[in-house]
């Protein structure tokens, strides 16, 4: 029997009644730059953490594990392992892009990958037909399930059965899940891109990307990438990133829980005009998300009445940090337009319904009622100020 996600997030079949490591629980961290060899022509396997390391190693192994992938990278980031995603691609090169994408992977696309000579169609892919775009040089479709900020959702297997009839590349970028919600692989994507920094490290503290397939022919160009430009991650890192793999069930099902009653909580507020949180039966994508997902995640996004409501907000919580990021035990509150999407140009902005009263919550472990306390405060006290009531 296949082993649960909770139960390969601890254990890595592959290792098991080793007794190498002497034993350890904890796998260690291998901090050595370089590899002796036994003699001329000889090789432990290793000869260089450029190319291998053994503490990175099995944090790949444990990651496309976890993705149902055959080949697992670790980058030093997200942003690093999207901007080494696009060395598969040529000048003359053209791309299908969800159109509400984290800011970075919209910088990026704007601002480096164009200057290569790849182009872009950006589309809301939850509405638009993809086929459509599809010209005689398009290799790839690249999209987030659900979307940043404002959760759009679009069903994965459709969208492979489009990118299989047309030789096209189909990437998703699963952060906003994780793979304890959700594996793209398993719906017939062909890459699937984390920022590790996110949900997989899961405590705010490290960053960290990658890149997961189960194709090999895909598998050997990264890896011959990887080998010749690396941005890869640290012994360390990889050793954080693994400490926090081993919780993502028990963080991932509680920041769910907890989500969704602070999502019913904003729906009963009078200030709050809209909240988007996929596991509301009333979101758009409610039924996708039940079919390809087994969860809907701890993202969700509200717009205030006023921009000067939204503003009041972050400038009053405490406990709940305003800051980037995202999918760390503790929770924090986003402004897209000043933080992340804040290089994103205005008509994208407006494109995709991203206004000045927009606010994203990452919601974390805490006891639900400490957070929504907080939100209560903070709600009475900026209703005060700007209705003057009490
Ligand atoms: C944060 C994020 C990235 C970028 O990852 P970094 O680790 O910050 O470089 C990419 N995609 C999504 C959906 C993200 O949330």
């Amino acid at each position: 029997m296949e082993r649960g996600i909770e139960t390969k997030c601890l254990h890595f079949e592959g290792n098991e009644g080793s007794t190498g490591n002497f034993g350890a629980v904890s796998f260690p961290i291998y901090q050595t730059a370089t590899y002796a060899h036994p003699g001329v022509g000889q090789s432990t396997g290793y000869d260089y953490s450029r190319l291998q390391n053994p503490t990175k190693e099995h944090l790949e192994k444990v990651v496309a594990s976890i993705e149902n992938g055959t080949h697992a990278f670790t980058l030093s980031s997200g942003m690093a392992a999207i901007s080494l995603l696009m060395e598969l691609f040529h000048p003359g090169n053209h791309l299908i892009t969800e159109a509400d994408l984290y800011g970075g992977s919209i910088r990026l696309f704007r601002n480096v990958s164009e200057k290569n000579g790849i182009s872009f169609s950006s589309i809301d892919c939850s509405q638009e037909d993809p086929e459509k775009y599809i010209r005689e040089n398009t290799k790839a479709i690249f999209i987030e399930m659900p979307t940043n900020p404002m959760m759009r959702v679009t069903d994965i297997a459709h969208l492979a059965d489009i990118a299989r009839k047309h030789h096209l590349l189909l990437i998703v970028d699963n952060t906003f899940l994780s793979p304890y919600f959700q594996n793209p692989l398993d719906l017939g994507a062909d890459v699937v891109v984390h920022s590790g920094t996110k949900y997989l490290g899961g405590h705010n503290d490290t960053l960290a990307g990658f890149l997961i397939t189960n194709r090999s022919d895909v598998g050997e160009q990264l890896e011959f990438i990887i080998k010749t430009t690396d941005a890869g991650l640290a012994p360390f890192d990889s050793w954080l990133i693994l400490h926090g793999i081993k919780t993502l069930g028990i963080r991932m099902e509680k920041a769910q829980e907890n989500a969704l009653q602070i999502a019913h909580w904003l729906q009963e507020q009078k200030h709050v005009m809209n909240v988007i949180y996929p596991g509301l039966s009333t979101h758009a994508g409610h039924e996708i998300m039940k079919k390809q997902a087994r969860g809907f995640g701890a993202m969700l996004t509200f717009q205030l009445e006023s921009k000067a409501f939204a503003v009041s907000i972050l400038e009053k919580v405490r406990m709940i940090q305003f800051a980037e990021s995202l999918g760390g035990v503790e929770t924090l509150i986003t402004y897209p337009i000043m933080q992340t999407h804040a290089d994103v140009p205005l008509e994208i902005w407006e494109k995709n319904g991203i206004t000045d009263s927009t606010l994203r919550l990452s919601v974390g472990i805490e006891r639900v009622e400490d957070l929504l306390g907080e939100l209560k405060a903070v709600f009475q006290e900026t209703e005060r100020e700007l209705y003057g009531r009490a």
